[in-house]
């Protein structure tokens, strides 16, 4: 009994040791590579999961040691992202960017609640047209990066894109706010499914959006 104690007493000392060595964690995927079939493929979800996120992971968390900078909460680092290195902007914002992306779609079926809703409805005129407008941007951003919704600080929602991996937390960027829905449009997103046709994916991207999360992150950002 006192062995087991002393173990465990042990082990949560290690625990507790490790998390200051390491502030940044390396959260699972949310859903199986395959539950987003057929509108994501299990090897494009498992390919940019494993392969692309955790090297931006791997290497943020690197550049951080190599710069030995604090290890702040990564929206922090955000807010004064152009005090950093590139290595920081790049790898810090594809670590967080994927997880926002990965949260931001299930398999479940999800809806748009009544407060966000009014909120598109004002903003866009109609839920189609705000999908039209945000397709569009998705569709339009040149090269790689991102397009997003966003409650800005006038508590307004606006459609912005960024490009590489910054996003709306970076005071680089020229539209800041708080991220509610983004999309991937990175080739890497969708090239081995959907090859040059950007616009199919995006077209698909919205059978699998998750409204649940993306509601909840709004009633979040307009306390
Ligand atoms: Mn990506």
């Amino acid at each position: 009994m006192k062995k087991i104690l002393i173990i465990t007493i042990l082990l949560t000392f290690i625990n507790l040791l490790a998390m200051t060595q390491n502030n940044y964690i390396f959260k699972e995927l949310p859903y199986s590579y395959d539950a987003l079939e057929p509108y994501i493929d299990a090897t494009t979800m498992e390919t940019h999961y494993d392969k692309h996120h955790r090297a931006y992971y791997n290497n943020f968390v690197k550049g951080m040691e190599d710069g030995k900078y604090e290890k702040l909460p990564i929206l922090e680092i955000f807010a004064k992202i152009s005090q950093y290195p590139d290595v920081i902007r790049n790898m810090g914002g594809g670590y967080w960017n994927h997880e926002f992306f990965w949260e931001s779609m299930t398999s479940e079926k999800t809806s748009v609640s009544n407060d966000l809703l009014k909120e598109i409805e004002k903003s866009f005129g109609t839920f189609d047209n705000f999908k039209n407008e945000f397709s569009k941007a998705a569709n339009s951003v040149f090269g790689s990066g991102w397009a997003w919704l966003i409650l800005n600080e006038k508590n307004e929602l606006k459609i912005t894109k960024t490009s590489n991996q910054d996003n709306p937390y970076m005071d680089v960027v020229s539209e800041k706010g708080t991220p509610l829905l983004a999309i991937d449009v990175w080739e890497h997103a969708y090239y081995l499914k959907h090859k040059n046709k950007r616009a199919d994916y995006v077209q698909d991207f919205w059978n699998v959006v998750n409204w649940d999360a993306v509601s909840k992150r709004y009633e979040n950002a307009i306390k």
